[in-house]
Parts: C-alpha cells; structure tokens; sequence
C-alpha cells in the first residue's frame, strides 16, 4: 500500500500512485542518472547495449566501463567477436569476475554470425535463443537497444520494489512468481514512459536504495515508500549467502587465469599448482576451469587459455 492505495497494479485504482512513482523516479533520472555512461549513449549500437549487459551482470559498472570500451575498439561488431580466438576474449575480460560470460559473450557473437547475419537479433524471442542468453538480458537488450518495453527485472530493481510497494527491507532469496507479477504491475503502459521507467529505477536501486544504508533522504519517493513509511523494520526472512571471496573456489580460479592470462602461452602445472596452499583445491579449480571450457589442459601437464 502506499498513501492508502495498493501498489497491485493493473487494477485501475493503482494507476494513480503507480504514475506519481513512475513521474518521481523518471524525473530524479533525468537529474541524477549516468547517463554519459557510453551504453546509454542514444547512439550506442545495439552490439555495446548487449555487451554491457553482459558485463554489469555482477559487475559494477564502474569496473565495466574501461573492459567494454576496450571490447568495442577491438571487436566493434559481433562479426569481430566471433572470428577472435575464444582465449582472447578470456583475457580480455580481465578482472571482471565470473569469465564463463567472455566464453558466453564469444558463442553468442558466433551464433548471431551464423543465425542474424552478424547483427544483435531484435526480438526477445531472439535474443533468449543465443547461447548464454537469459530472460534478464534479452528484457533489458530488447528495452535497452530496440525501445520495446520489456520488464526488466534485475537485483535493484527488486530491492526498490520490495520497499517501496511491498515495505520489505529485502526481496526473496530468489525471484518469485509474486514478485514477477509485481514488476510487471508496476510498468507504466505508455512506451516511452515504461523504456525510462526500466532504466531509472535500476538506476535508483545501484545509487540510492542500495543493499546497505539506503539513502532515503535523497530518494525521490521517499514519502511513498512502504518500507520509509513503516520505520524501516529490519530484515526478519530467511538467512542469506554471504559474498565472501578469499579462500573460496572462485578466488582460486581467478587466479589461475590472471596467471594464464599474463602469461600469454601455455605455462606447466608447476607454475599453477602454488596458486593457494591447498593444492587438492588448486586442481579442482583446474579441473572446472578444463571442464567449462576456460581452459585449455595441452600434452606433458601443460594449460593455456583456450585458442
Ligand atoms: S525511501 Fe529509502 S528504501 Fe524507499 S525506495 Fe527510497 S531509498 Fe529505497
């Protein structure tokens, strides 16, 4: 509920406080969003739109920005992307964490070679058709790069939508059935109003109403978000993951490609078993990368990143 009447959009009695959210976040965008960020420059290809979605998914885009522009002077069409080696664009994506996506990025820079003529597809339908492709990326591909108005749903969306229309500290672990009808409730229905809607209030959730300390005293619907309103309760659901990255398996892959990736030729196992003390750890993370395909295992316990 906000100001007396439900969020539950869809029905025409929440038309009215849907507009004054959808006017209040549009408007702080238009002020406040980052916009000279290069993908959301109105002349950006769609083939950059698809590429920093790929990217700043789990990735801030302060980290992205430098990778893509390099992507895009390198592999300016997917036609490019596709005729590199699969282990150039492993190391190319450097430090950006979760590399599975450079290989991802490479197959689904292939198929639109081999399926669209080497042009990013223009229909989500598409889009979820390419190899890697989810139902977030081809939502905010088609939203982003082609004006249809998709519901975009990502973590900060989720987060703005959880206090502000349902007064939760948090969303659900995982996104559920109720929670995708309430995003798709709350798109505006004029197209130019919902393009901008998607865009603003991902953009409320990365600066003001993120995970930790929201700064409600800067956010523009402050006076109607359910969450403010009630006192903000503190978070009473089930336990959540930690993000905790030294020691985990994650951390020891990223280094045995940052190691590979330096070292622009095979490099033995020698040089990679010492990548943590644990070395029953260090070849199982060998061992994943040579099985999801970020590795390449060669004769005489040699590695190197795919060719
Ligand atoms: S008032 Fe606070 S919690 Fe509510 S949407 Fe704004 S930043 Fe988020």
């Amino acid at each position: 509920m906000v100001g007396g009447v439900s969020y539950d959009a869809g029905m025409s009695s929440a038309r009215a406080p849907m507009s004054l959210l959808h006017e209040r976040v549009n408007a702080w965008y238009a002020e406040a969003g980052r916009k000279h960020l290069p993908w959301r420059e109105p002349d950006c290809s769609p083939w950059g739109v698809f590429l920093s979605e790929v990217m700043s998914q789990q990735t801030p885009l302060a980290r992205v920005e430098p990778i893509w522009r390099e992507w895009m002077e390198r592999w300016p069409t997917p036609t490019d992307l596709a005729a590199a080696a699969p282990g150039d664009a492993v190391r190319a994506w450097g430090r950006l964490g979760y590399p599975r996506r450079a290989l991802r990025l490479h197959e689904a820079a292939r198929a639109m070679v081999e399926r669209h003529g080497g042009r990013v597809p223009d229909t989500p339908e598409d889009l979820l058709a390419l190899p890697g492709v989810g139902a977030y990326t081809a939502a905010a591909v088609s939203c982003f790069a082609f004006g249809i108005p998709e519901v975009v749903v990502d973590t900060n969306v989720r987060r703005v939508l959880a206090r502000a229309a349902e007064g939760k500290a948090l969303p659900n672990v995982t996104l559920n059935r109720t929670e995708a009808r309430l995003a798709a409730d709350s798109m505006p229905a004029d197209r130019a109003t919902a393009n901008t809607w998607n865009v603003a209030v991902m953009e409320l959730g990365a600066l003001v109403c993120v995970a930790r300390g929201p700064r409600c005293d800067e956010c523009p619907v402050a006076d109607l978000c359910e969450w403010n309103r009630a006192g903000r309760p503190a978070y009473d659901g089930p336990p959540r993951r930690g993000q905790s990255w030294h020691g985990t398996d994650r951390q020891v892959r990223g280094e045995l490609l940052r190691r590979l990736r330096d070292a622009r030729e095979s490099l033995p196992l020698s040089r990679l078993e010492d990548s943590t003390d644990d070395r029953v750890q260090v070849m199982r993370c060998l061992d994943s990368l040579v099985a999801d395909g970020l590795v390449e295992p060669l004769s005489g316990s040699r590695f190197r990143l795919p060719a």
